[in-house]
């Protein structure tokens, strides 16, 4: 996963991106590489507005809205739990892999006329 992240110059990779079915996710922000199993979402704080695109949707950046902290449960390459307390871009990079978890994309984040104009230009 890591080396399909790096590959496709993201920061951040879900299991289900690279077709394993798995709870998985693996992000680089600043250096900082986290490998998380079975992330959940504990609390969030504040918000912040930044546009995210995805590997799973090339050529489509979307202007989200999104919890600026968050503190994040799961399980590390061990196998113990940890908690990690994120804020700004490492934040949102963990939450955008969370939503991949849950089936949820950038683009269900669009208004609908936002979507209509994504499939229109993806049919040319
Ligand atoms: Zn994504």
């Amino acid at each position: 996963m890591l080396f399909a992240m790096k590959y496709f110059s993201g920061i951040g990779l879900a299991a289900p991106q690279v077709g394993i079915l798995r709870k998985m996710i693996v992000v680089e922000v600043e250096g900082r590489i986290t490998k998380l199993a079975n992330p959940q979402i504990l609390r969030v704080k504040g918000a912040d507005v930044m546009e995210e695109r995805c590997l799973s949707v090339p050529g489509l950046g979307v202007d989200i809205v999104r919890p600026y902290e968050a503190i994040i449960k799961g399980l590390n390459e061990e196998g113990q739990a940890v908690e990690i307390k994120a804020k700004g871009l490492f934040a949102r990079v963990l939450q955008h892999e969370i939503d991949h978890l849950c089936g949820k994309l950038i683009v269900d984040y669009l208004s609908f006329w936002q979507s209509l104009k994504f499939k229109v230009k993806a049919l040319r």
